[in-house]
């Protein structure tokens, strides 16, 4: 094993992440299986925060189509984030990993509210971190709030999980000849209009030069691998 290349991380999980071959919410099989994953890098002394979507249960956009007020629809959303995350510390906390979920919407009786000074303290004492409910406003996603996070937390880089081993070209299932790209700019995510994240997520890490490694949390042992430095995935920077 090679050393951890970084030393504070930030995982972006998007709730489908969780889903598995579950029809629907979570996957205790694939809760399990990311819980050892993080806890052997918590393990090897790496400081590990996570944001975690909701696209496994509400996701505002699709609520809205239907015809519902889109904040409270985005409200869903933000709620359903704090489930999958709830869900993730308890599959952490079986590894015997100390988390703590952060809410960016109040649920005191629940959770901590996001602090952080606070969340940096967690992270420095070893915790995992579950930052849950986004940026806690509408019109946001969870993209942008990993976005931020990592940025506050001055974390080394934030590891947007996938299905796939990083940015292709074309969509590599439906065009077998699309390229997987090992490196792009901000700029080139934006202008190619590739699907890494959303524009808003981008722009933030792109004017506070937060790198970005795009890679694929479906095989098993995918994370060890990008967090020793290895060049699988898609690296964004300047
Ligand atoms: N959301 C929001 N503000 C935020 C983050 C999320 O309103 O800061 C809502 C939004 O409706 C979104 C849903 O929460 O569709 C779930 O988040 P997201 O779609 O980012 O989840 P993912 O696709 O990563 O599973």
């Amino acid at each position: 094993m090679t050393d951890p290349k970084y030393r504070r991380i930030l995982l972006k999980l998007s709730g489908e992440a969780l889903l598995g071959e579950a029809p629907y919410g979570v996957d205790p099989g694939v809760l399990k299986r990311l819980a050892a994953e993080i806890h052997e890098l918590v393990e090897r002394g790496v400081q590990v925060a996570l944001v975690i979507g909701g696209g496994n249960i509400f996701r505002g956009e699709g609520l809205a189509a239907t015809g519902m007020d889109r904040v409270t629809a985005d409200q869903m959303g933000m709620l359903a984030t704090l489930l999958n995350a709830l869900a993730l510390q308890d599959a952490l906390e079986q590894e015997a990993v100390f988390t703590r979920v952060m809410s960016a919407i109040k649920v005191n009786q629940v959770c901590e509210s996001y602090i952080r000074r606070r969340a940096i303290r967690h992270l420095e004492k070893g915790r995992v971190v579950i930052f849950a409910a986004g940026i806690g406003n509408p019109f946001f996603t969870t993209d942008s709030a990993a976005s931020l996070r990592a940025i506050e937390i001055n974390a080394d880089i934030m590891f947007k999980a996938t299905k796939v081993d990083g940015v292709y070209s074309a969509d590599p299932v439906k065009e077998p000849g699309a390229q997987r790209y090992q490196r792009l700019t901000y700029d080139e995510v934006l202008q190619r209009k590739l699907d890494v994240m959303d524009a808003t997520a981008i722009v933030l890490c792109r004017d506070q030069n937060m790198p970005i490694m795009v890679f694929d949390i479906t095989r098993p042992g995918g994370l060890r691998d990008v967090v020793e430095g290895r060049a699988i995935g898609t690296f964004v920077e300047r």
